[in-house]
């Protein structure tokens, strides 16, 4: 059985809509399902603690930072804050980034220059620790690229990507990985899919976003949800699925897709790489 990691998955929610069994079930789930590793990424300074406790219970890594969705709400100290729990969990190898960080000009409502100035002082923490960056990308990929040529930073993962080839390219010779996940199981995703298919196999790592983003055969329809069917609720446990879809859409194996994500997923994330050998991975 292929041996997947998910790249971005927000575990901890699971618990805050369900309580900690619940969490810790979809975990299990997703490892019986074939999954190694999660990574768990922060969305602000309440949930830092959360994740970074989920990270150790499950044997998984997480990522410490401010959301652009969760500027309006963050108090203008909070990166001096944030610098203090890197510093304070550098020594913890399960941290392995600085995310969930970026910027998003989708969602309506969001002040443009709060989110580039946290996205900029995240950006000099990543630089400052020497740590990775997780990036959220929504109509912002020209923004980001323009901050990282201005304060580089050592790579990390385009999550979520959904650009040009263009983009894509400058992500990756920016020393970034692009992460495919639920969105890519659309049929009428033909631009992401095509990415996904040729790209070249080592830009590419695979990621959940769970609960986020539901892979098409989670979808609930408009019609569904007025008749009283649950919103759908994306799982780690889908990224085998996710991933043999990629694989299809490549010509490849399952095997070869998993083996070559987990390498790209430690060249992306370098602290990943001791710990999965020190938690004698796969
Ligand atoms: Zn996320």
């Amino acid at each position: 059985m292929p041996v997947w990691i998910d790249t971005h998955c927000h575990l901890d929610e699971f618990a805050v809509h369900g309580g900690a069994d619940f969490a810790d079930a979809e975990r299990a789930r997703a490892a019986r399902a074939g999954v190694a590793h999660c990574v768990l990424p922060a969305v602000d300074l309440a949930n830092l603690q959360a994740v970074r406790d989920m990270a150790h219970r499950h044997g998984d890594s997480y990522a410490l930072g401010i959301h652009p969705l969760y500027t309006p709400q963050a108090g203008d100290d909070d990166p001096q804050a944030l610098a203090l729990m890197l510093e304070q969990c550098m020594g913890d190898p399960r941290l392995v980034a600085v995310g969930e960080i970026g910027l998003d000009f989708f969602v309506p409502g969001l002040d443009a220059e709060r989110q580039e100035q946290f996205y900029r002082a995240q950006l000099q923490l990543a630089r400052r620790f020497d740590l990775p960056v997780i990036l959220h990308v929504r109509r912002s990929a020209d923004k980001l690229l323009k901050g990282l040529r201005e304060l580089p930073v050592r790579g990390g993962i385009a999550h979520a990507f959904n650009g040009s080839l263009q983009q894509a390219q400058a992500f990756v010779g920016l020393g970034f990985k692009l992460g495919f996940g639920g969105a890519v199981t659309y049929e009428r995703a033909l631009q992401l899919r095509r990415l996904a298919a040729e790209l070249p196999l080592d830009a590419l790592v695979l990621e959940t976003d769970a609960p986020d983003i539901p892979p098409h055969w989670l979808y609930v329809t408009a019609a569904e949800r007025a008749a009283g069917h649950p919103p759908a609720r994306n799982s780690p446990a889908e990224l085998p699925r996710i991933g043999a879809l990629v694989a299809q859409l490549r010509g490849i194996s399952s095997a070869e897709l998993a083996c070559a994500t987990r390498t790209n997923a430690c060249a992306a994330l370098p602290r990943l790489q001791g710990l999965l050998a020190r938690d004698g991975g796969h």
